[in-house]
């Protein structure tokens, strides 16, 4: 057979040379609505290889990004990566500091970012060294902002040759880097090569995962600084599916209105953007007349959600599990032979849990000593994942870390259940579990169970220290507004639905919660700011 490297160039390449025309439309950050298709954005990702190679830059060497889902914010990952170029997504929800510690921890040289973001990057300008250039992806930059070092996205790839050669290549080179958000200990970077993701995009394009054809319009919601935006931005291109990106703007009238005029079937995002969405469409009475299925992932989905898209608006919700190190997708919740013959109701609770392996990862349950647990639904241990496109160590990582069991399996972190079927459920983050008298208590699912509490907005379960029981938990709610804050209330919504041992003994209310970089509760926070707390 033929030897043709795995590289994601070659999803672009196909797109522009089969789906040519196919659109791309962005909200872009200047606010109108831009359309492009593959065949144009193939060859301005040309132009911009060129630019790149033009100022020195060489395969493996970090280029940035700072910025929101937007085309030429596709442009800069293939025409980065097609070079050999490290494509390196930067969330700009982190913290100056930590922007600072990732962009020297990866040695940027260049960044790409957009113009709302330049005010920050000049705050720690002298504390990045390695940053020779910041590229803004505007339409233009005012004289005054511009200079050598800071330089406009246009006049860089105007010009610019589209004949630069892509992939020529090993398939092992490295093409992407994101850190995770380091809710423990400073982020650490997850390097994918072309191959991890040529094979996560292959993996991911089977029915049972994306189910995506050339047929689609797909709204990719997941920031694309999030784990490969879960493996939308190349499977798109892979099928030719239509892409519509939304920008900086991820409220829900926002969303809704992307949906709506550009024809949207599928999405995926965090549960956080749904709840804003189905939170308008309840508000505006709206409906959704073209989307028909949603993946939810990162975190847990509510019952109350998948219920209110499935009933309300007849949009079937996928729920999936993955982590920056899985690049990211992991599992599948989809039904089986033997699933889809149970009562609706059944079917519906089975699609709650974050589902089976997906074709290349493997996952097993571990006890304390590292042993096998067995298939039965009950068992809960630590979740392993290997797979070609699972982390082995972390990016600076001295290359004789061993991050591995001796089977080859990472340790996710997160403690899980795995039942007859290969269903796999999350019982916890494994620094969130709460140890009262022995036994574990799942703070996610009491959290997962009080988000359908109609003045739920926001919840989270931490432990607190007890003399007795070692932790018992605590409840933490961020109400709706006007909502009354009678602690019972609450704690009786979930009578019945934990055992009662389970259910917290006190509520603290709080009028903000912090959420992490990537959407997701900060439970590492909500620790800190309750640290005082002593039961009564
Ligand atoms: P971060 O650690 O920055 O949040 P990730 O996005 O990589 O970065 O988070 C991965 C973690 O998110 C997983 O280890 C798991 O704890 C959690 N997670 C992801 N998907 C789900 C899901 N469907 N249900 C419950 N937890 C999930």
């Amino acid at each position: 057979m033929q030897s043709w490297g795995l590289t994601v160039d070659k999803f672009l390449d196909h797109a522009k040379k089969w789906h040519g025309q196919r659109e791309i439309v962005t909200r872009s950050i200047e606010g109108p609505i831009t359309r492009t298709n593959y065949f144009n954005v193939h060859e301005r990702a040309k132009k911009l290889s060129s630019g790149l190679i033009d100022m020195g830059i060489k395969p493996g060497d970090r280029v940035g990004t700072l910025a929101w889902n937007t085309s030429r914010h596709l442009e800069v990952w293939f025409g980065t990566m097609g070079i050999g170029a490290v494509c390196h997504t930067l969330n700009p929800r982190f913290t100056a500091d930590q922007l600072a510690y990732i962009i020297n921890h990866a040695s940027d040289r260049i960044i790409f970012t957009e113009h709302a973001f330049l005010q920050q990057l000049e705050s720690i300008r002298e504390r990045i060294p390695s940053v020779e250039k910041i590229i803004v992806l505007s339409d233009s930059l005012p004289d005054s902002e511009s200079s050598t070092s800071v330089i406009n996205y246009e006049s860089l790839i105007d010009g610019g040759d589209t004949d630069i050669e892509w992939g020529n290549f090993p398939e092992d080179t490295a093409a992407g880097l994101c850190y995770t958000s380091g809710t423990v200990g400073n982020p650490k970077g997850v390097l994918y090569s072309h191959r991890s993701n040529f094979l996560h995009t292959l993996a991911s394009s089977s029915t049972d995962i994306f189910s995506l054809s050339a047929r689609d319009v797909v709204l990719i919601s997941v920031p694309m600084f999030h784990a490969n935006a879960w493996g939308l931005t190349f499977l798109c291109p892979a099928m030719g599916a239509k892409m519509v990106l939304p920008g900086q703007k991820l409220d829900g009238p926002s969303l809704h209105e992307l949906i709506e005029t550009e024809g949207v079937t599928f999405s995926a995002a965090v549960p956080t953007v749904w709840q804003m969405l189905l939170t308008h469409l309840r508000q505006s009475k709206s409906k959704l007349t073209s989307l028909t299925r949603i993946l939810v992932g990162g975190a847990a989905v509510p019952a109350s959600l998948a219920r209110a898209y499935q009933d309300e608006f007849g949009v079937k919700v996928i729920h999936a599990w993955g982590m920056t190190e899985v690049s990211p997708i992991g599992t599948v919740n989809t039904p089986t032979a033997e699933t889809i013959t149970l009562s609706e109701e059944e079917q519906f609770r089975a699609s709650l849990n974050q589902g089976r392996a997906t074709m290349l990862t493997d996952i097993k349950i571990v006890d304390q000593d590292g042993e096998d647990l067995p298939h039965d639904g009950l068992a809960s241990g630590r979740l392993m994942v290997r797979g070609p496109y699972v982390v082995d160590r972390y990016f600076g990582d001295a290359p004789d870390t061993e991050r591995l069991d001796d089977e080859g399996y990472f340790d996710t972190g997160d403690i899980a259940t795995i039942d007859q079927n290969g269903f796999m459920k999350i019982v916890d983050r494994s620094k969130d579990i709460i140890k009262s008298g022995g036994e574990w208590i799942s703070s996610a699912e009491i959290e997962t169970l009080i988000l359908s509490h109609p003045h739920v907005d926001l919840a989270a379960v931490i432990g607190i220290p007890h003399e007795k029981w070692t932790e018992r938990p605590l409840l933490v709610l961020k109400l709706k507004t006007d909502a009354e804050r009678t602690k019972e209330s609450f704690l009786s919504f979930l009578d019945g639905k934990v055992a009662k041992w389970w259910v917290p003994d006190d509520v603290v209310f709080v009028n903000d919660m912090p959420v992490g970089p990537t959407g997701k509760i900060d439970k590492k926070l909500v620790r800190q700011s309750l640290a005082g707390y002593k039961w009564s």
